[in-house]
């Protein structure tokens, strides 16, 4: 299947903007004006510090890869550059080489992020239009770059409540979006895994973002973080099944000629789809119709049928006065 919007995002502008493969160029500034301050996070492929610049003494975020694969290191760039500077994308600074390692580091404008288990807990509705709003700005951006994030979670999402400032962060799975390409499954993290990625659809598109904001707003309204928490991946699925339905599943599996996976012979039961008042109660005061529909319309196993971000951005929820 193909994407809704911005299918030739890519194809349409130069082979450079899209080969990170063939067309690596890279502009290296100097590791000297970099000072490490201190160490701030630890990721899979990174060490993360904040630091400041040398010259200017403004503070910064130093992301030190890991040795991985050149290619991902090429491909991650490749999409920094292309997208900073767009709205509520994180800015990259510099790009820099540990002369001994030659491992890159990247220098990215430092976001006095609020943990989201603190921050998320004191939205009000109209927090959540602002936000959101802001996350989607970033996304629908991304996609008509012909970017999918594939990373989409609370973590990824850098939020200053002072400033009232959003960035989306992590751009390390991030891919360009061919029609018809085959993509790799194994992306995104557990609990915001699309259900394309867990039947192993592998021509899924931007719509796998929209997904894992659906969850990102559900946990907030349903006050059930993660909302769905798988303990392994195969489990992830059951724990969608068990809210959208066994038999929707199999009626998108249909729609798309596929079957379901034999690792879930086991553990896959026939779950009765529940009704979203199932997860309101007196304790769930954002969870007003309005945003239940939204997440309604991105909470859809079939990718194609979820809003795309441009679509939410317009949704009923974000034109209504909570103040
Ligand atoms: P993961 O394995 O978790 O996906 P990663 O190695 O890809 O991580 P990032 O997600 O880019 O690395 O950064 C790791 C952490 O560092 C972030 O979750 C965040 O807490 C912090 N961080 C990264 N960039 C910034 C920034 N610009 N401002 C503030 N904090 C940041």
């Amino acid at each position: 299947s193909v994407a809704r919007v911005y299918q030739d995002a890519c194809e349409k502008r130069p082979q450079e903007y899209w080969d990170y493969e063939q067309c690596v160029t890279i502009d290296w500034g100097k590791i000297s004006n970099y000072e490490v301050i201190k160490k701030i996070g630890r990721g899979k492929y990174s060490e993360v510090f904040k630091g400041k610049s040398v010259l200017n003494d403004i503070p910064c975020v130093i992301k030190v890869l890991k040795p991985v694969k050149m290619k991902k290191i090429y491909r991650e760039l490749k999409v920094l550059t292309n997208l900073t500077g767009g709205p509520n994308i994180i800015g990259l600074l510099d790009i820099v080489q540990d002369p001994g390692s030659k491992i890159p580091a990247l220098i990215f404008e430092e976001v006095k992020n609020v943990d989201f288990r603190t921050l998320y807990p004191t939205f009000t509705l109209s927090d959540m239009q602002f936000y959101f709003t802001q996350l989607l700005t970033a996304l629908d951006y991304c996609h008509s770059m012909g970017i999918m994030h594939r990373d989409v979670k609370p973590q990824n999402v850098m939020i200053d409540p002072n400033e009232r400032k959003l960035r989306l962060i992590d751009w390390g799975l991030a891919e360009f979006y061919h029609p018809g390409v085959d993509y790799n499954i194994r992306v995104a993290s557990r609990y915001h895994k699309g259900p394309e990625l867990l039947v192993s659809l592998n021509q899924y598109d931007y719509s796998l973002d929209l997904w894992a904001v659906g969850c990102m707003i559900a946990a907030i309204i349903f006050k059930k973080e993660p909302f769905f928490k798988g303990s392994t991946n195969a489990d992830q699925l059951v724990k969608i099944a068990k809210v959208l339905g066994t038999q929707e599943l199999f009626y998108y599996l249909k729609n798309y000629g596929l079957d379901l996976p034999a690792e879930y012979n086991d553990i896959m039961k026939n779950y009765e789809r529940k009704p979203w008042s199932y997860f309101v109660n007196d304790k769930t005061p954002l969870a007003v119709d309005e945003l239940v529909d939204l997440i309604d319309h991105l909470l859809r196993y079939d990718h194609q049928e979820r809003l795309t971000a441009k679509e939410a951005m317009n949704h009923k929820f974000f034109k209504k006065d909570f103040s």
